[in-house]
C-alpha cells in the first residue's frame, strides 16, 4: 500500500510528550502521524517506573481531565499506590503509583493504536522541511518526506544525547537507544536557542540478590487510590510492596574516594542536572553533614526480578558503582543488572515559545517535553497534550488555548517556562502554584473537562460523566443544607447520641461538616443524616467545597483581582525604551523575555510591581 504522506499534524517522538501530543491532535479530528525511532519503545519510561507524586500527580489528573492517556495507563499498570501528604490539606495531597514498566508501555501502545485519526510510523526524523519560514514537513533517516501543516517535536533526551559512565562516554538517546544526532545538528542551524542539560539514573539490581532481612517494608495504601476520573480499582493489577534501605558511612567514603573519576566533578559533564533529583555523588558532596540517605527499593514490574533503587542515581565508574551498592544494607551481595549512567542532551530555551508551545521563530513548529528544559513524564505529557491540541487547533483555523496559572498546574508549568525559562531541569511542585487551594487533584475535572470538551479534545462520554458528578455534588450539598438539627428536635438528639457532640443551637448538616473534627463519612454515619452518596469522588468534593468554602472564596476574589491585569496584552515589538522610569535591570529583563501579557511580565524575577504599574500606565496612554 502506498504510504499517504500528507497529514494535518506530525508528532516526532513516541515518549510521554509525543504520545499525549499525537492523541490530543487526533482526538480533535486532525489527521495525525506519530513518527518515532522504534514502535516497541512507545510509552517507555526512561528512568523510574513511577507516575505521580507531589505536584506531578496534579498534572496527571489534569492530563486525564483533558482526555489524555497517562492516568488510564497508570491505572492499568500501578502495582503499589499511595496518597502522599494524606494527613495534610487537600491542596497538597498527591497520588503516586509504582508502575509495572511493561504494563504501562503496553497500555499506552493500546491507547495509541486504537485512537482514530492517528497513524504510526517507525523511522528516525533527520530534518525538518521549512518553506517560506514555516515548517511544512519532515524528512526521515531513509529520505522519506512527510508533509504536515503543523509539526510537534518531542525528542526527549535524544538530541545529541551523550551517555556517561565514569570516564567512558558514548552517543545514545538513553541506554539501549540511538541518539538523534543528525536532527540535533539541523536544529542547531535554526533560530532557536539551544543549550545542554543532564539527567541520570541508578544501576538496576536483581531482587533475588537482595537480603530483605531487617529492611523496612512499605506496602501501598488500602484501598488503593485511582488516577483516572473514569478509572476504578478493578483496573489495577496485583499489588506488591516497596522496601526502604539506607546508604552507610562506608557508601559515602567509597563515593568521596572516587570523585576524581566522576564525570560530574572532572568537568566531563557540562550540562546542569535536576536539583531535586540529584545523583548520589552530588548528595554526598552537597550534604556532607549527613551520614545516611534513604533508598526506596522499587519493583520494576510483576514479571521481572529487576528492582529500581531510588536514590542512588550515579554516573560514577562501574567498579565504584559496584562498591557503593555493596556497601548498602541488604545489598551486600547485590547483582547489578544494568549500570547507572548520566546523559547530556540538547534542550531549547522555552522563552522562545508562545504559551501554546509554538516556536516564536518558526510558525507551525511546536516543542514539548524534556526538550523544553523539563524533567519527568508528567511534565512532558502535560506539555505534549497542549502542543498537540494547539497544533490541531491552528490547522483547523481556531484560536490557541492554554490554561491560566489559576486554572491548572499545566498553566503554571507553561507560564513558568515561557516567561522565565530555566537553566536546570524543571520539575513541578505544589509550591510553584499561587492558587493551590483551587488547583487540587480532586477537582481537575471540574476545572478543565468542560473546556476540553468545547475544544474537541474530551469525548462526550467523559463530559457526561463530569456533568453527572457535578449534579450529584450539587444535589448532595443541597440535601445536607436542608437537614436542620436543633437542641430540642429529633435530629439534634440523634447527632448528640451518635456523634457525641452537643447541639447548642440550630445548625444544618453543612455547618456540622465545617467543624474540623467532623468529616463527610462521620456525618453520614448518623442514620438520620444518611444515606451517604456511593461515589467517593462526589463525597470528597462535597466535603472539600464545604469545609474550605471561606478560603476558596477569598482566593477566588484574589484571582479575579489579578486576572483583570493578567490578560492585558503587550503588543509584539513593543518599545520598552519609551516607558519612562524603568530601571536598566528591568528594561534588560523585559527586552530579553519579550512577555506577551502583563501577567507574564509580572512573573519575571526582578520585575517589580512598581515597574508593572509604569508599564500599565504607558499601555493605557497608548491605547
Ligand atoms: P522521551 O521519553 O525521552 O521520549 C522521546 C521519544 O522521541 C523517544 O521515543 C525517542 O525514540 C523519540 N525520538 C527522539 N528523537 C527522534 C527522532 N529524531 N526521530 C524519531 N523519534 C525520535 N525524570 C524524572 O522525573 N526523574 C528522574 O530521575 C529522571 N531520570 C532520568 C534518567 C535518564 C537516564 C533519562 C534518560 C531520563 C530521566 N528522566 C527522569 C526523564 C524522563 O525520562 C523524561 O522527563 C521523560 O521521559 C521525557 O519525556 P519526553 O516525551 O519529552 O521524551
Amino acid at each position: 500500500m502506498l504510504h499517504p504522506t500528507h497529514y494535518d499534524v506530525i508528532v516526532i517522538g513516541g515518549g510521554h510528550a509525543g504520545t499525549e501530543a499525537a492523541l490530543a491532535a487526533a482526538r480533535t479530528g486532525a489527521r495525525t502521524l506519530l513518527l518515532s525511532h522504534n514502535i516497541e519503545t512507545i510509552g517507555q519510561m526512561s528512568c523510574n517506573p513511577a507516575i505521580g507524586g507531589i505536584g506531578k500527580g496534579h498534572l496527571v489528573k489534569e492530563i486525564d481531565a483533558l482526555g489524555g492517556a497517562m492516568a488510564q495507563a497508570a491505572d492499568r499498570a500501578g502495582i503499589q499506590w499511595r496518597t502522599l501528604n494524606a494527613s495534610k490539606g487537600p491542596a497538597v495531597r498527591a497520588t503516586r503509583c509504582q508502575a509495572d514498566r511493561a504494563l504501562y508501555k503496553a497500555a499506552i501502545r493500546r491507547i495509541v493504536e486504537t485512537q482514530p485519526n492517528l497513524e504510526l510510523f517507525q523511522q528516525a526524523v533527520d530534518d525538518l522541511i521549512l518553506e517560506g519560514g514555516r515548517v511544512t514537513g519532515v524528512v526521515t533517516q531513509m529520505g522519506l518526506s512527510f508533509r504536515a501543516r503543523a509539526v510537534v517535536l518531542t525528542a526527549g533526551t535524544f538530541l545529541a544525547g551523550k551517555i556517561h559512565i565514569g570516564q567512558a562516554q558514548y552517543a545514545g538517546g538513553r541506554a539501549g537507544d540511538p541518539p538523534a544526532s543528525t536532527l540535533a545538528q539541523k536544529l542547531r542551524e535554526l533560530p532557536v536557542a539551544a543549550d545542554r542539560l543532564k539527567t541520570g539514573t541508578p544501576p538496576r539490581i536483581d531482587l533475588r540478590s537482595i537480603n530483605f532481612t531487617g529492611l523496612e517494608e512499605q506496602p501501598g495504601d488500602d484501598p488503593a487510590p485511582v488516577f483516572s476520573y473514569l478509572g476504578s480499582r478493578a483496573d489495577h493489577p496485583r499489588q506488591v510492596s516497596c522496601w526502604i534501605t539506607h546508604t552507610t558511612e562506608h557508601t559515602h567514603e567509597v563515593i568521596r574516594g572516587a570523585l576524581d573519576r566522576s564525570p560530574l566533578y572532572t568537568g566531563q559533564i557540562e550540562g546542569i542536572g535536576p536539583r531535586y533529583c540529584p545523583s548520589i555523588e552530588d548528595k554526598v558532596v552537597r550534604f556532607a553533614e549527613k551520614s545516611s540517605h534513604q533508598i526506596f527499593i522499587e519493583p520494576e514490574g510483576l514479571d521481572t526480578f529487576e528492582v529500581y533503587p531510588n536514590g542512588i542515581s550515579t554516573s560514577l565508574p562501574y567498579d565504584v558503582q559496584l562498591a557503593l551498592v555493596h556497601s548498602i544494607k541488604g545489598f551486600e551481595n547485590a547483582h547489578i543488572t544494568r549500570p547507572g549512567y548520566a546523559i547530556e542532551y540538547d534542550y531549547f530555551d522555552p522563552r522562545g515559545l508562545h504559551p501554546w508551545l509554538e516556536t516564536k521563530t518558526i510558525p507551525g513548529l511546536y516543542f514539548a517535553g524534556q526538550i523544553n528544559g523539563t524533567t519527568g513524564y508528567e511534565e512532558a505529557g502535560a506539555q505534549g497534550l497542549i502542543a498537540g491540541l494547539n497544533a490541531a487547533l491552528a490547522v483547523q483555523g481556531k484560536a490557541p488555548w492554554y490554561p491560566r496559572r489559576d486554572e491548572a498546574y499545566i498553566g503554571v508549568l507553561i507560564d513558568d517556562l515561557t516567561s522565565n525559562g530555566t537553566i536546570e531541569p524543571y520539575r513541578m511542585f505544589t509550591s510553584r502554584a499561587e492558587y493551590r487551594l483551587h488547583l487540587r487533584e480532586d477537582n481537575a475535572d471540574l476545572r478543565l473537562t468542560e473546556t476540553g470538551h468545547a475544544l474537541g479534545v474530551v469525548l462526550q462520554s467523559r463530559f457526561d460523566a463530569l456533568r453527572a458528578k457535578r449534579d450529584a455534588v450539587e444535589r448532595e450539598t443541597q440535601r445536607l443544607g436542608t437537614l436542620w438539627a436543633a437542641p430540642n428536635n429529633a435530629l439534634g438528639a440523634a447527632i448528640e447520641r451518635q456523634l457525641g457532640i452537643a447541639v447548642s443551637r440550630e445548625t444544618n448538616a453543612l455547618d456540622l461538616l465545617r467543624r474540623p473534627e467532623l468529616d463527610y463519612a462521620k456525618i453520614t454515619s448518623v442514620v438520620e443524616l444518611g444515606p451517604a452518596v456511593e461515589n467517593d469522588d462526589v463525597a470528597a468534593q462535597v466535603e472539600v467545597q464545604t469545609k474550605y468554602a471561606g478560603y476558596l472564596e477569598r482566593q477566588r476574589e484574589e484571582i479575579e483581582r489579578r486576572r483583570r491585569h493578567e490578560q492585558t496584552a503587550i503588543p509584539g515589538g513593543f518599545d520598552y525604551d519609551k516607558v519612562r522610569g524603568l530601571s536598566a535591570e528591568v528594561l534588560l529583563k523585559l527586552k530579553r523575555a519579550q512577555p506577551e501579557t502583563i501577567g507574564q511580565a509580572a512573573r519575571i524575577s526582578g520585575v517589580t510591581p512598581a515597574a508593572i504599574s509604569l508599564l500599565l500606565v504607558h499601555l493605557k496612554r497608548r491605547a
